[in-house]
């Protein structure tokens, strides 16, 4: 069996088109605001694409870029005028943030309605009680959608997921819970990895462990997420082998290609919900 590929970058741009054309019709820009603090490379990357990703989308998006020695209580101050201003529609902090920074406080300081990350402990209440005001963080929600192209039903399905991250883990297995799949997490406790891995129909890799994940542990047939960003000597893979187990699964998703693409698809769709709420 070679898997069929799950291309998350044709459905991101097919989705940023979608409500791109919706966002022109509305006569009015959603309005999204990015802070990011430091100089790591990769994060000033991320948010121009980011920020590049919304203007397409017919969106307005802020890139505050603040210096490394910023303090905690200046990034409270920025957010506490975002939070205020009503053209603001989306708030959102890089992560991680400088080690001088607090960074449950800031996300905690996010007006939740504006919280397009889906980090507030609000937001993540709202979903695990499946509460439809919920912002779902977009990774996990970037996921779900991308099953939803491969199964017309997850209800039943057994979905592993590898890892427990408060960004991935937890409210991934919250939004396939509420999809009626059965949720197994398993960490870095967990005994006998790769027997629990083998009864995935659904199999999630979310460790950060580059290519952690073999033919062996992978169901014949099973659908397997990757979200894992890893480099080995500068080249970019995932948590999973994907050559061994394009062999054995039924759909995979590639890095890059897959799941990262569709993290700024839903960011720029949360954007737009909280612009929606706003106005309701
Ligand atoms: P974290 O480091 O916060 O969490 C990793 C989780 O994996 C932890 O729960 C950890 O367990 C578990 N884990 C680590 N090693 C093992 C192991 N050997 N066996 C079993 N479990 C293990 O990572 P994130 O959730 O933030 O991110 C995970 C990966 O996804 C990273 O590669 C990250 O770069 C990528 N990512 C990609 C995104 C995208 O848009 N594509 C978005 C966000 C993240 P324990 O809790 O016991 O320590």
């Amino acid at each position: 069996m070679v898997a069929n590929l799950i291309k998350g970058k044709e459905i991101a741009l097919a989705l940023r088109e979608k409500f791109g054309q919706e966002i022109m019709s509305l006569g009015h820009k959603p309005h999204l605001a990015v802070i990011l603090v430091g100089n790591d490379e990769a994060s000033l990357i991320y948010d121009r694409n980011k920020q590049k990703a919304a203007i397409e989308a017919g969106m307005d998006c802020d890139l505050h870029h603040l210096p490394e020695e910023t303090t905690e209580a200046e990034v409270l101050a920025l957010i506490d005028n975002l939070n205020e201003d009503k053209n603001i529609h989306g708030v959102m902090v890089q992560l991680p943030l400088p080690k001088h920074i607090d960074s449950r406080k800031i996300i905690e300081h996010i007006k939740p309605e504006k919280d397009v990350d889906g980090f507030t402990p609000q937001n993540a209440g709202l979903l695990s009680v499946k509460d439809e005001r919920a912002i779902v963080s977009a990774t996990p929600a970037g996921i779900l959608y991308l099953l939803k192209t491969v199964h017309k039903s997850l209800a039943g399905m057994h979905a592993v997921i590898i890892g427990r991250s408060n960004i991935v883990g937890k409210p991934l297995a919250a939004l396939l819970l509420n999809n009626d799949c059965t949720v197994t997490v398993v960490h870095t406790k967990t005994r006998n990895l790769p027997e629990i891995t083998k009864q995935a129909d659904i199999l999630i890799a979310a460790c950060g462990k580059a290519k952690m994940v073999k033919a062996d542990w992978v169901k014949e047939g099973a659908t397997v997420i990757d979200v894992g960003i890893n480099r080995i000597n500068g080249k970019l893979c995932g948590d999973v082998d994907f050559d061994e187990v394009v062999n054995k699964a039924a759909y995979i998703t590639p890095v890059p290609g897959g799941v990262g693409p569709m993290t700024i698809a839903m960011l720029l769709e949360n954007t737009y919900q909280a612009y929606r709420q706003s106005k309701a």
